[in-house]
């Protein structure tokens, strides 16, 4: 539970575009578990290497049509050209979408850096300036707490928020971490930097599956704690793993809020369960019902 000092939090679910019945099902079943939970927007993401388009397309139009809540489509930068990409944002823009998560992106699998198509955005940069001057859309955008592997230091890391703001973005959400210390010392660099740090959203991953969360990691540059290995390893032999995940997603969610921070967003993976307890722990009660259940 929060204490008297920690306000009860924004927060906001990120969801991936289902790519079978089953997993339509199981969104829809996520999408039931946590809407009474009153996000302030879900978000639904664009496959590695533009793979999704169609599918992320027709979850965030089915969503914003069927679930009642404000959904925002993350677009990228990957395998289309400016053209393209920003024809996907004037589809959005008609179907009632207001909030986009602008990207550059992965590259797509077998790929290892990133390559402007020929036409496309360069940069996260130009996709948010050309998406900022549509004036259509609430512009949301990545940050690095622990810096982007591609980032020479935190520094840059910051420097390069710094100018998707000048840009047109309105706030960040950040990758995952597993300690609030990343993020506070991240937050100190942008405010030494001049950024308005109210606009820093972190981004929050319950742990379902350690050797998962430790693949993605590894992979994102996420700094994987020791204590946080042997926890998960003691865990999975006396069979706690879910409980472990659910005590230490709930204490860094409050060592953020007892920091000052008021908005969290979680990495749902499409599962609603960890969400909604670490929810519950927080003193986020369920409150509505979903609407107009398809
Ligand atoms: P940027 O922040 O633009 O670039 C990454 C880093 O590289 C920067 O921090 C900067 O340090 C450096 N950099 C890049 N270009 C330059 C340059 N020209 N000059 C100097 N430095 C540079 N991926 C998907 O494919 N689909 C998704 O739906 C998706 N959703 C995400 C949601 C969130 C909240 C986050 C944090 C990440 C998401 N990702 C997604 C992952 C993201 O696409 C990758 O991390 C990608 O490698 C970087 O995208 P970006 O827009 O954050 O890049």
């Amino acid at each position: 539970m929060t204490d008297a000092k920690t306000k009860t939090p924004e927060i906001s679910f990120e969801f991936f575009p289902p790519q079978t019945l089953e997993a339509s099902f199981r969104l829809w079943d996520t999408v039931h578990a946590l809407a009474p939970m009153e996000p302030r927007f879900v978000s639904v993401t664009y496959g590695a290497g533009g793979t999704t388009r169609a599918l992320t397309h027709d979850a965030v139009t089915t969503l914003q049509r069927n679930s009642g809540l404000r959904v925002a489509a993350h677009l990228t930068c990957v395998a289309a050209t400016k053209a393209e990409t920003l024809e996907i944002a004037e589809q959005y823009s008609d179907a009632g979408i207001t909030d986009i998560v602008a990207l550059r992106g992965d590259p797509p699998e077998g790929m290892d850096a990133f390559e402007a198509t020929e036409g496309g955005f360069g940069s996260s940069i130009e996709l948010i300036e050309a998406l900022a001057k549509t004036g259509k859309f609430i512009l949301r955008v990545g940050a690095y707490p622990e810096a982007h592997p591609e980032a020479e230091n935190l520094q840059a890391s910051v420097d390069w928020l710094k100018r998707k703001f000048d840009a047109g973005a309105d706030e960040a959400l950040t990758q995952f971490f597993f300690e609030a210390e990343s993020f506070l010392r991240f937050r100190d660099a942008c405010a030494k930097a001049g950024l308005d740090t109210n606009r820093l959203t972190p981004g929050i991953l319950p742990i379902e599956n350690w050797s998962g969360a430790r693949r993605f990691a590894l992979r994102c540059g996420a700094q994987i704690p020791v204590w946080l290995e042997e926890a998960f390893s003691k865990a999975k032999r006396d069979g706690r793993s879910d409980l472990l995940a659910t005590a230490l997603c709930s204490e860094l969610c409050t060592d953020l809020l007892e920091e000052g921070v008021n908005r969290l967003h979680f990495y749902t993976l499409n599962r609603p369960e960890l969400t909604r307890d670490v929810c519950n722990a927080l003193g986020i009660a369920p409150k509505a019902r979903l609407q107009n259940v398809a």
